[in-house]
């Protein structure tokens, strides 16, 4: 099965690389970002205080997670509901950085993305897909750009997609934090594995990098 594993800090585009690479080489495309964000988003909602590791373990046993492929792509559901919608701002990535410090959150988001992984040649994006989630995938890229180039990049994103969002100052430094709280967990933090590509994308358009990834996935699959 060939497996891409894409890591990386937030805002350097690995999603729309990830999807884009994901239907020009054929492979399912799995966004692991959006099941932290899902269940930050809901545990928030039900007012669990989502830095409480007990609080937290607790309020995850009531949730059921599902993801499934629309044409639009990737959706979560949650106990039923389709959370998709309500997943791409500011806010909700800050409380998946949050939620996704705690290990049992892990083990449930691990679970269901190794077993889509199992039955599909994936193309999965994260934090620890290189690290620990696929350790074995045959191609690990470390996608990153400096972080005001991801702030502006985000900002574009919420800005096209009509969501809220401060400055690009105020962009830059939950970006900023983020990182600094992805980087520093004690459970599988953010960092480049060892036999992960190197991709800065700070001064390369988004065809340069998908092209790229291509040529790479190409690479592996002769
Ligand atoms: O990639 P995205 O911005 O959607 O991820 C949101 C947050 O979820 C990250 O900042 C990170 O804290 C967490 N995450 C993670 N491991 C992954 C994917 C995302 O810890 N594999």
């Amino acid at each position: 099965m060939l497996n891409v594993a894409i890591d990386g800090p937030g805002g350097a585009g690995k999603s729309t690389v990830a999807k884009l690479c994901a239907v020009k080489k054929g492979l399912h495309y799995v966004d692991s970002g959006a099941l932290y964000r899902a269940i930050g988003y809901c545990l928030d909602g039900q007012g669990v205080n989502i830095e409480d590791a007990a609080a937290v373990a607790a309020g995850l046993d009531e949730l059921s997670l599902r993801i499934f492929y629309a044409e639009d792509g990737q959706h979560v559901e949650v106990n039923g509901t389709d959370v998709s919608p309500f997943i791409r701002t500011v806010e909700v990535g800050a409380m998946a950085s949050k939620v996704s410090v705690h290990g049992p959150v892990r083990d449930k988001v691990n679970a269901i993305i190794r077993q889509t992984a199992e039955n599909y040649p994936v193309i999965m994006d994260g934090r620890d897909i290189g690290t620990v989630v696929l350790p074995d995938a045959p191609l690990k890229i470390y996608i990153t750009a400096s972080s005001e180039e991801r702030a502006r990049r985000r900002l574009l994103e919420l800005e096209k997609a009509g969501k809220p969002h401060g400055t690009l100052e105020d962009v830059q430094r939950e970006i900023e934090e983020r990182d600094y709280r992805d980087m520093h967990r004690e459970i599988a933090p953010l960092k480049q594995a060892e036999d992960a590509i190197l991709l800065d994308t700070t001064h390369l358009s988004l065809d340069e990098v998908v092209e790229k990834v291509c040529i790479m996935i190409d690479e592996v699959n002769k």
